[in-house]
């Protein structure tokens, strides 16, 4: 086992709503976080990240920083989501391994299973298929990361693992309305439908694709847990063991929020995969499983929305 105390560790991406969760959780560990803003360190930048490792020296890296976003944000900027994805990951892991970095976590996604994936998608299941077109961009780039986290391994005898979060939710979240994910997404749409007194909110697609959803505070708990047990080239499952379709996670907004108008659905945006269930049958084995219920963490995403919002307004 990797034991975290007295060590240094960067969170790279600790502005994003997993890498924020993960500073959050490391305050209950006794190590010292680093982190570094935007404008101080481009991370597609290599000369600047290999400087700032040589500089910094973190003893574990936990690695969340990406370019993110829901599945139209995916289908209108695919050059960025595959460069950007690709220098970051590259820059970071090279550079931590030439800092000798003694742990690193890759985050990656639960999009890089094929489309077609037996469900519940075991992690052997990686590159077995076809990804789904809608984020393959995305997913081209996590896969890449997943390799070069196996390279290094292998060349190099990095310890240097990979994690694969379902979709996650909660503080943090974009709730901008053309990039963000359906969770978020729905739980702006109806507050603002129940604010302006709407009879009907929107959904995108049909309603029946199957999603899981884990909140980001589980999320970060499963990362250190990893950081600190898990040493294996395969990348590992992040979930929640459950799904649901996006018309049942709308009605559960809709309870949430107490809006009470009907559900109207717009067939002119994609459904995307028709089902991303992972198996958590290893991490469960590794001694963790997540504790926050999916309606409470939606009131508590709602919650924060609204805080947000009363800041903005
Ligand atoms: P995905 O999990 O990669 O497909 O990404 P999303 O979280 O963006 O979308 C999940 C599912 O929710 C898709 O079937 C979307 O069409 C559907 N959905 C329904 N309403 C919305 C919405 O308002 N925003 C988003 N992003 N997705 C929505």
């Amino acid at each position: 086992p990797f034991s975290l105390a007295g060590k240094r560790v960067w969170v790279a991406g600790h502005r994003g709503m997993v890498g924020a969760a993960i500073v959050r959780r490391l305050a209950r560990e006794d190590c010292e976080v680093l982190v570094a803003e935007r404008a101080a360190l481009d991370l597609k930048n290599q000369s600047a990240v290999s400087a700032w490792m040589a500089a910094h020296r973190p003893d574990a890296v936990f690695l969340a920083a990406a370019k993110v976003g829901g599945i139209l944000a995916n289908a209108t900027q695919p050059a960025d989501f595959l460069f950007d994805n690709l220098m970051i990951e590259a820059n970071v892991i090279e550079a931590a391994y030439r800092a000798g970095v003694g742990k690193l976590l890759f985050l990656g996604s639960s999009c890089i299973y094929p489309k077609l994936a037996e469900q519940p998608i075991v992690e052997e299941a990686l590159l077995t298929g076809p990804l789904e077109p809608t984020n393959e961009w995305y997913a081209i780039a996590k896969i890449a990361g997943i390799k070069l986290v196996q390279a290094f391994r292998r060349q190099h005898g990095c310890d240097f693992i990979s994690a694969m979060p379902t979709n996650l939710y909660g503080p943090g979240d974009n709730f901008d309305l053309a990039s963000s994910h359906v969770a978020p997404a729905l739980i702006r749409k109806v507050w603002e439908a129940k604010m302006r007194g709407d009879r009907e909110i929107v959904v995108w697609g049909t309603g029946s694709p199957r999603r899981e959803f884990l909140h980001v505070d589980d999320c970060a708990d499963a990362c250190v847990h990893l950081m600190k047990v898990y040493s294996d080239a395969l990348p590992i499952n992040i979930g929640c063991g459950e799904d649901i379709t996006i018309l049942e996670l709308t009605r559960l907004v809709c309870e949430i929020a107490g809006f009470e108008g009907e559900i109207v659905h717009d067939l002119t945006k994609p459904d995307g995969t028709p089902r991303k269930l992972l198996d958590i049958g290893r991490i469960r084995s590794l001694g963790w499983s997540p504790t926050i219920p999916l309606k409470d963490g939606l009131r508590a995403s709602l919650d924060w929305f609204l805080a947000e919002h009363a800041q903005e307004s």
